[in-house]
């Protein structure tokens, strides 16, 4: 270890020897070698490092320690830890500490041992004694998987038998009485810390010594449990349990995992050492995880075990297999605090590095084969398997209900069909904040109408066009409504250009000129015509309604007659929300406002049934922003549309700018990527801006975000503090963005 960590060498040459030695003596493991022979791999691994590093091993302790010190320090810059804390968003400028400490000997006979623990089980968050040692073997050993680690608990032993593993001795039985001391500290040691604790041990001689505590990384699954049951516990307060999950994490649980009436071959079984499941194609190194992901392939990363070196890879693929180490492993480790599914110490895989291959119970798997893992049992299958829904645990569902208790933002989602807001309604969602109502005219029973609309060449012809759509339209709003059963609905008028909705290619169009019964070669010229140099920023929006009022009026009707047929049918009360996208002056939404309110006042003649309804808009051009005092007067709610405020604030194409964003991220000339995080100083101050002027002219202006932000975490605690009403976001997101704006309103800044 020294020969690597401290002198750079490929410690693997060492490796070699050992194995061959070990292989000469018919030894099984290293501790089957005797004194003398260990002895004379000392002389050979001296003259191994000396051979490959030009340096002869230091002998001397002082130069030892000094060495190993500044290996440390320089540790801080290697490749792996400037990985890891991007990864984890830590400073560059912390730097690191050394501490120094005495020696203790886990390898000094049958009666000394070493190991990992758990106060808590790390996957599933239960409250029990949980971890794997290593009777005559010190620290590495452990994880490093050179010999399959015993459990701590006898009951682990016993239940990894009936699994059908070899019954291990565990360490209660092994050595009763430092297991006995060894509970009385860690008890002592979660009390104290009050929070789980990751704890190593080494027992010299039947002599326990504590070698480190620290907060252990758990699974998103053990986060919640713990926090809601140290709550129950009274070792944490109620703002603490809420900070104690992280909400980026919870994606984890929402996310499906594998159908067990799925059809599946079981290639082997491992190690349950991540959970939630996961599909891909193998490679064997952390190098190709990254071209296969460059690719847009889905990859799972195989390793007869993983070390730091392999970061990079682990990142990118969406699983990870290691054929030995335990549940302490790196791989295990790793992978938990990641949240990503890993099988680990699968030992029925054979791997050949050489070969890109890995050989499992007469199946040969190459690089590119698929498998599927699942981290929750550790089974490994061949292939894709189906996957199910997620049940959402008793914690989980607590701590969401703790987070509601002390948010003071409401949560809506982003919704276009029911089967999304139901979705949304099950995480948790007060409504729908915005309904984009052009992903309804994108269906393929519709888009011919929606064409022969954007393709009329007059009025009246546009308008028998838009009578086609209407009851499509209508029939959307319905179920909308009924799905939210009297929660708010935001639904926004057509917002992108039309010329997207028109067909491209030649054969295209020859196919809707023969169904519209127009020429071709007019066709042609008509969506020649409607193209755009810069269509983020041309024909699009509320712009569409200035020139063509019939598409937003038919809109409106279909919105108006959706909520006389709900109230007729459900007797609810049902107040719309009506939405008008990308206004830069309050001139804009003014005219459409009152177009709007004639086609309302019209249908409610009509039917003869009277309903309330919101006219508002979105606050997505700095104009608007800037002006939103002006814009406050005619408008019932603002709603941000940050991915166009972004757009529009920073000059970056939405569309476009993935391509050079992450330069820009890595050279720290942005700190996150503005479209995933709000940039607060420059698009929030806007944010901020447009909020006060708002409420300056509108002291009860209802203020809320639609845009992607309204789901990420660190905006979501932005728009806490700038006053907002709401989020709205995706509905997979709508538990983050519940324990966000909690977390939001605990925290003490
Ligand atoms: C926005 O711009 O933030 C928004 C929500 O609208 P869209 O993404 O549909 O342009
Ligand atoms: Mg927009």
């Amino acid at each position: 270890m020294y020969s690597n960590v401290v002198m750079g060498m490929n410690s693997s040459l060492l490796e070699i020897e050992l194995e061959d030695l070990k292989d000469a003596r018919g030894a099984k493991q290293d501790t089957d070698l005797k004194a003398e022979d260990l002895k004379k791999l000392c002389d050979s691994f001296k003259n191994k490092i000396f051979e490959s590093t030009g340096k002869r091993f230091p002998t001397d302790a002082v130069q030892q320690l000094q060495g190993a010190i500044s290996a440390v320090f320089e540790s801080w810059n290697t490749p792996r830890a400037i990985t890891y804390r991007k990864l984890n968003e830590i400073p560059d400028s912390w730097g690191t500490a050394v501490n120094v400490q005495a020696m203790v000997f886990g390898n000094r006979g049958e009666d000394s041992a070493t190991g990992v623990a758990f106060t808590r089980d790390p996957s599933t968050g239960e409250k029990k004694f949980f971890g794997e040692f290593l009777i005559n073997a010190q620290g590495e050993d452990v994880v490093a998987g050179i010999r399959t680690p015993q459990p701590i608990t006898k009951v682990d032993a016993e239940k990894m038998a009936a699994d059908g593993a070899p019954r291990l001795q565990s360490l209660e039985e092994a050595m009763p009485a430092a297991y006995k001391q060894l509970v009385e500290i860690y008890t002592k040691l979660e009390k104290h810390y009050r929070d789980m604790q990751d704890i190593e041990f080494t027992i010299e001689q039947n002599k326990l010594w504590m070698l480190q505590t620290r907060t252990g990384k758990r699974t998103a699954e053990a986060a919640v449990r713990i926090a809601i049951e140290m709550l129950g516990e009274k070792l944490i307060s109620e703002e603490e349990a809420l900070l104690r999950v992280d909400p980026y994490a919870l994606d984890q649980l929402l996310h499906p995992t594998l159908d067990h009436n799925a059809k599946k071959t079981l290639l082997a079984k491992g190690l349950p050492a991540s959970p939630g499941a996961a599909f891909g194609q193998i490679v064997f190194n952390p190098e190709d995880a990254e071209k296969f992901h460059e690719d847009g392939k889905k990859c799972i990363l195989v390793r007869t075990e993983t070390s730091p070196e392999d970061i990079h890879g682990m990142v990118v693929a969406r699983g990870i297999l290691t054929t030995r180490g335990g549940m302490t492993s790196h791989a295990a480790v790793v992978a938990r605090g990641m949240g990503k599914c890993c099988v680990a110490g699968c030992g029925d895989v054979d791997v050949d590095y050489s070969r890109e291959e890995m050989k499992v119970h007469g199946h040969t798997l190459k690089k590119g084969d698929s498998i599927t893992l699942d981290g929750g049992t550790g089974e490994v299958f061949l292939g894709e398997v189906k996957t199910v829904e997620p049940k959402l645990s008793e914690s989980f569902e607590s701590l969401m209900k703790l987070a509601d208790k002390h948010r003071k933002l409401g949560v809506l989602t982003n919704a276009d069909t029911p089967k999304d807001a139901a979705t949304a309604r099950r995480f948790g969602a007060e409504g729908i904040g915005l309904c984009r109502t052009e992903h309804m005219f994108f269906d393929s029973d519709r888009i011919d109408a929606v064409r022969e609309m954007i393709v009329a060449e007059n009025k009246e012809d546009r308008e028998k066009a838009l009578k086609k759509l209407l009851p499509m339209q209508r029939g959307d709003f319905v179920q909308l409504f009924e799905e939210m059963a009297g929660l708010p609905v935001v639904i926004r008028l057509l917002d992108p250009p039309l010329h997207e909705f028109l067909p491209q290619t030649d054969a295209d169009i020859k196919s809707l000129s023969a169904k519209l019964g127009i020429d071709f070669g007019r066709l042609k010229n008509k969506v020649k015509s409607l193209h755009e140099m810069n269509p983020m920023l041309g024909h699009r929006g509320c712009r569409l309604a200035i020139t063509f009022p019939e598409i937003y009026n038919m809109q409106t009707r279909a919105i108006a007659e959706a909520v006389v047929e709900v109230m007729k049918r459900k007797k609810d009360q049902v107040v719309p929300e009506i939405m008008i996208p990308l206004v830069a002056t309050y001139k804009e939404l003014a005219l459409l406002r009152q177009q709007a309110e004639a086609e309302i006042a019209q249908v409610q003649k009509e039917t003869g049934v009277k309903f309330n309804y919101k006219i508002g808009t979105m606050i997505e051009l700095p104009r608007a922003a800037v002006t939103a005092d002006e814009i406050a007067r005619v408008a019932d709610f603002f709603s941000f549309g940050t991915n166009d405020l972004t757009q529009t604030t920073m000059g970056l194409s939405r569309d476009d700018a993935g391509r050079f964003l992450s330069s820009y991220v890595s050279l720290g000339l942005f700190d996150k990527d503005p479209f995933v995080t709000i940039d607060q100083k420059g698009v929030g101050h806007l944010v901020k801006l447009a909020v006060d002027l708002g409420r300056k002219s509108k002291s009860d202006l209802k203020v809320g975000v639609c845009g992607e932000h309204g789901g990420d975490p660190a905006s979501v605690e932005f728009f806490h503090r700038a006053g907002l009403d709401y989020v709205s976001c995706s509905p997979f997101r709508i538990p983050i963005a519940r324990l966000a704006a909690a977390q939001a309103a605990v925290k003490k800044t």
